[in-house]
């Protein structure tokens, strides 16, 4: 039997490997390797992909963050408001520039952010809240930005498994103050390497954050205003990541074809919550992740996992635990049980095959191992 894999890069490159050949020949043989040209037609392209005046390249998604958090000047003493259901990255950057990340617990639906617990915790030392569009799946963003902006707090949206998705009609990373994007391979526009953006709307937000990433170097060459890092994008990668984007839409479109026949072949299934997309959102499926609930049954969804790892089909799970009960934020204080929807989610969360590469057989494949699997 064949084996199906949780993703595929390759099937995806040999689709635009002649494409992506000039573009990379073009560039070797230009000498120009880090910034320039290239690297600014690509910014251009992207704000204007993602509806935004402004885009900053940068070398991946978790300095995309990092660069906004220091741009809208948060550090010590300063609390950021995120979600304990995410990649590390997106807390971790809070800790990185001195402020304390404050966890909110999720909605049991969409896995993200769960809006009506927002206010409880706003203090006076809330600087900004990090929103993540998690597999995709927009955040409710009308809400968030109108709690946002009763309590002047910024918004950064975490981006990174959502480029191309939409809320109400805009692109997310163009709805908060600040957008922030990865290009890490896996995500739905992936680099041949890590990448990474920033957007705004703001140009005071996105000079700071070019210079930010450039060493906090003035436009005065070797003049420096601040201190920086280097974050730079590869022009090798902006040229790869230009074709690429000229794809995204189509291969965003398969996802949710993928999704849609997921959604009609896992329907009947007892115990299996499948994914909705939110009502006045449009998703890009970074993951499709179902829950496998059996009431009292802690092991269950590893079982299911090993049962289908056994019949060649891989699936992942993202995320196993949630970061308030991170060893690394163990001194925040967060006890077992604080924020339950979350912790359930970590037990119960199975991301099946999704890329746009799937075949239908492949699908078909993942679904009938998954009714052999549900006992
Ligand atoms: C991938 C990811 C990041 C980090 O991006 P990198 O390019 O890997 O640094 C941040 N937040 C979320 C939600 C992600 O999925």
């Amino acid at each position: 039997m064949n084996k199906v894999p949780p993703f595929n890069l390759t099937r995806q490159y040999q689709t635009i490997a002649e494409e992506i050949s000039a573009a990379v020949q073009d560039v070797l043989t230009s000498g120009c390797y880090i910034g320039g040209s290239l690297v600014e037609r690509f910014e251009q392209q992207f704000a204007q992909y993602t509806g935004v005046s402004d885009s900053v390249a940068c070398n991946s998604g978790t300095d995309a963050l990092y660069l906004a958090l220091r741009a809208l000047q948060i550090g010590p003493g300063d609390e950021v408001i995120t979600t304990p259901f995410t990649f590390i990255a997106t807390a971790e950057v809070i800790s990185v520039i001195g402020a304390k990340p404050v966890f909110v617990d999720i909605d049991a639906k969409t896995f993200n952010l769960d809006i009506a617990k927002l206010e409880a915790a706003i203090t006076k030392q809330t600087k900004a809240i990090i929103p993540v569009h998690l597999f995709g799946q927009p955040v409710d963003m009308t809400t968030l930005m109108a709690i946002a902006s009763e309590h002047k707090i910024a918004v950064i949206e975490d981006s990174a498994q959502a480029v191309g998705a939409e809320w109400a009609g805009q692109k997310v990373g163009s709805i908060g103050h600040i957008g922030c994007f990865s290009f890490y391979p896996t995500k739905n526009l992936g680099a041949c390497g890590d990448g990474g953006a920033v957007t705004t709307n703001d140009p005071v937000l996105a000079s700071r954050i070019r210079m930010l990433r450039e060493h906090g170097m003035s436009r005065v060459r070797y003049r420096h205003e601040e201190t920086g890092i280097n974050s730079r994008l590869d022009a090798l990668q902006a040229a790869i990541l230009e074709i690429k984007l000229r794809y995204l839409d189509q291969w965003n479109n398969a996802r949710s074809e993928i999704a849609a026949k997921y959604q009609e072949l896992l329907q009947p299934l007892p115990g299996v919550v499948i994914p909705q997309e939110a009502s006045g959102g449009r998703a890009v499926w970074n993951q499709y992740t179902i829950r496998l609930t059996k009431d009292g049954n802690d092991g269950y969804r590893d079982k299911v996992r090993d049962q289908l790892q056994q019949l060649g089909i891989s699936s992942t799970v993202y995320y196993p635990l949630p970061l308030h009960l991170q060893p690394v934020y163990q001194d925040l204080g967060y006890q077992v049980g604080q924020l339950p929807i979350a912790e359930q989610a970590c037990h119960e969360v199975l991301s099946l095959p999704m890329f746009p590469e799937l075949s239908f057989e492949e699908q078909q494949q993942v679904v009938y191992g998954l009714k052999d699997c549900i006992s």
